[in-house]
């Protein structure tokens, strides 16, 4: 390790131990730092659903180092499968057998997020240099040439040598250096975790399962060697929504859905509790590096979640960070800066292909068939060359070339 980090021997400062921030610690151990994570929480965790994972995510979790921790807790997939939740009609199937692992030298997963930030934590505490301080909430920032000072709710102030701000959506580090708006959605998303026994036998495919009917969709997949399935449905509000979680009511989720089919339909009938999440995205931004202080993550990318791709972008985010310092011999203020130079157009295009993908999932009328029509005979090689730039990424090429 060089320069200023071993001179002050001063860590470098996480706020937000999610996905995000414990990818973000395990890349710093990685280049030689001592990290200290704040985390807002009273434990360090996540919260029940699944996710999905492409290529890229294990590309990160090797570059990482917990690539048979994550991989020893997947699903593998066998396809993607898109219906039409009003007629059943299969709008689009993938194959993410062989030919899709051969092509992307990685595989299709889906997985609890809670497994996901397992082993991400595991990764985290076996190199005995990441400090958690739980219920601890950053509320102001100030730098000066060589350091950073966070304080807390408690007015505790935290000395590092850099700050990497990985506290999701709402970003308290974006919002003191940033500070613009949300763009509230007005999509509602539901998600529950059930039991493979509660589970529909005729809907338990090995398969990222998607049914896009007109304002709404429902997703489904096995977690955990298929002995629980991730259900999720989204759907356009009646109400003026406002960005947060609350706990769902069986009566509003069954309260949408009218005209779909009674295959998909099923789906909302199964969960004994739902969360609701009102979702919300932010306008992408050139700018994340403030000196010595950078973003990660949600926070610094927040998207809707119909790429699939949000933790996958918070893992590479902390992958690339990590190379950003390796090729800058630990120098924060240059390596923050090729960092955000080889993120913001890749995290970029993925809000704005998730908004296109949100409005393509939730056609009606003539959209809808023109929708249906899209991917008609396409072959899996020509699918796996429209998704090159998004799998195809990784530690060999995750950097901006100037
Ligand atoms: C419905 C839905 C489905 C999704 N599906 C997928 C998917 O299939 N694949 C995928 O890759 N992604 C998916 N995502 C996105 C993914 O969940 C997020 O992108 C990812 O969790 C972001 O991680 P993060 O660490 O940046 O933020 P978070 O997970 O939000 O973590 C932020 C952490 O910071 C803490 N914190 C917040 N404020 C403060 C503060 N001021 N001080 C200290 N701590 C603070 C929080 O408590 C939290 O622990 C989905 C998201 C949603 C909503």
């Amino acid at each position: 390790m060089t320069n200023q980090a071993s001179q002050q021997n001063l860590p470098v400062l996480v706020a937000g131990g999610g996905i995000g921030g414990l990818a973000a610690a395990l890349a710093l151990v990685n280049r030689g730092f001592k990290v200290k994570v704040l985390e807002q929480a009273p434990e360090i965790g996540e919260i029940g659903a699944g996710i999905q994972l492409g290529p890229n995510a294990f590309h990160a979790f090797d570059a990482l180092g917990i690539g048979d921790k994550a991989r020893a807790r997947a699903v593998y997939t066998d396809y993607m499968v898109m219906h039409d939740a009003i007629d059943e009609y299969q709008v689009g199937k993938i194959p993410t057998d062989e030919a899709f692992i051969k092509r992307f030298g990685n595989p299709y997963a889906v997985i609890h997020r809670a497994d996901v930030h397992l082993s991400l934590l595991e990764g985290a505490q076996e190199t005995g240099r990441v400090e958690f301080l739980t219920s601890t909430r950053v509320v102001r920032i100030e730098q000066d040439e060589h350091s950073v000072t966070v304080f807390d709710q408690h007015g505790n102030a935290h000395k590092g040598v850099a700050l990497i701000g990985a506290d999701g959506v709402k970003s308290v580090v974006r919002e003191q250096f940033v500070g613009d708006p949300a763009r509230v959605t007005g999509h509602v998303v539901y998600r529950a975790v059930v039991d493979k026994e509660d589970f529909p036998e005729d809907l338990r495919w090995n398969a990222a399962s998607i049914w896009v009917g007109p304002n709404c969709h429902l997703v489904h997949y096995p977690l955990r060697g298929g002995e629980q399935y991730n259900v999720v449905v989204t759907f356009h509000s009646r109400e003026q929504e406002e960005w947060g979680v609350t706990e769902g009511s069986k009566e509003e989720v069954q309260s949408y859905f009218q005209g779909i089919c009674p295959k998909a339909r099923q789906l909302i009938e199964l969960p004994k509790s739902w969360k609701r999440w009102a979702t919300a995205d932010r306008e992408p931004i050139g700018q994340w590096t403030f000196g010595r202080v950078t973003l990660l993550g949600d926070a610094a990318h927040p998207t809707t979640q119909y790429m699939a791709q949000g933790a996958c972008m918070a893992m590479e985010d902390a992958v690339t960070l990590g190379e950003a310092l390796r090729v800058n011999d630990n120098d924060f203020v240059k390596a923050f800066d090729l960092y955000q130079r080889s993120r913001v157009a890749r995290t970029a295009r993925i809000v704005l292909s998730s908004r296109e993908m949100g409005r393509i999932y939730h056609a009606k009328g003539v959209e809808r068939l023109v929708r249906n029509d899209l991917w008609r005979g396409r072959t899996p090689e020509r699918f796996y060359d429209a998704m090159e730039w998004l799998y195809g990424w990784n530690v060999t090429n995750c950097l901006a070339r100037d």
